[in-house]
């Protein structure tokens, strides 16, 4: 018999504040009932004063990478998509897997392609035919609608309606409310990368790159 030792697989959550708290029940439970024992389920914070919260150590990355790298599995939970995406590559380079956490009550239809690091919260809903890059978050009560195309590093705040035939780009943040019209086949209606939907905004129509519309119908934010 080989001496090799096994390593458990470890999983983390990364961000141990108001995301990170929210997603770490999700990622409990999806652990449970997948039948893996939840003792290797830790948060990461760079930043923590405490060593645990809600009943998981906090480790700091460098920390968290000591153990079997190859086994180690992290769900970032962090709602600013550019620190996500930095977060996000740093684990790729020092061989971490992705962990894309789904609420067990998420419902998800025919067709849903997911990339890699996704967290869908509670009582989301993803109907049919949709496809979703790296490191989505959508936010609780959440749902998006058929044949909608969402890029890498999107956030939905909680509450969301995303309506059919719509294309989100890379690193927008809509906020919590927000309503986006539906667009057509063919001619979807276009959130550009980087834009800001405001809170209960009624997005109506296109809105261009790294711009922030708000109100309902949505318009441009005016700078003062
Ligand atoms: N954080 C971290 N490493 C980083 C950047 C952020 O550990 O490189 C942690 C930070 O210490 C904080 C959390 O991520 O605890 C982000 O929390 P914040 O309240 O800003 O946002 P949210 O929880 O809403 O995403």
């Amino acid at each position: 018999m080989s001496g090799e030792k096994i390593s458990m697989p470890q999983y983390a959550v990364y961000g141990a504040s108001g995301c990170g708290r929210g997603v770490m029940p999700l990622a409990r439970t999806q652990l449970r009932n997948e039948g893996i024992l939840n003792d290797n389920l830790v948060f990461i914070d760079d930043n923590a004063e405490l060593h645990d919260i809600n009943g998981h150590k906090i480790l700091s990355y460098e920390e968290f990478i000591k153990a079997d790298r190859t086994r180690s599995h992290i769900a970032i939970a962090i709602a600013d998509s550019k620190i996500r995406q930095r977060l996000a590559e740093r684990c790729c380079i020092d061989g971490l897997n992705p962990w894309t956490i789904i609420a067990d009550n998420a419902v998800i239809m025919d067709d849903v392609r997911l990339d890699e690091g996704c967290i869908i919260c509670p009582f989301v809903t993803l109907t049919s035919n949709i496809r979703i890059g790296k490191y989505f978050h959508a936010n609780l009560y959440s749902y998006v609608e058929h044949d909608c195309v969402i890029g890498d590093y999107v956030t939905f705040a909680p509450g969301v309606k995303c309506n059919g035939n719509v294309v989100i780009e890379d690193h927008a943040y809509i906020g919590a409310g927000a309503i986006i019209k539906q667009g057509r086949p063919g001619d979807p209606l276009v959130i550009g990368r980087g834009a800001v939907i405001g809170m209960g905004a009624v997005v109506t129509k296109d809105v261009r790159p790294r711009t922030i519309v708000v109100g309902n119908p949505a318009s441009l934010l005016s700078k003062e």
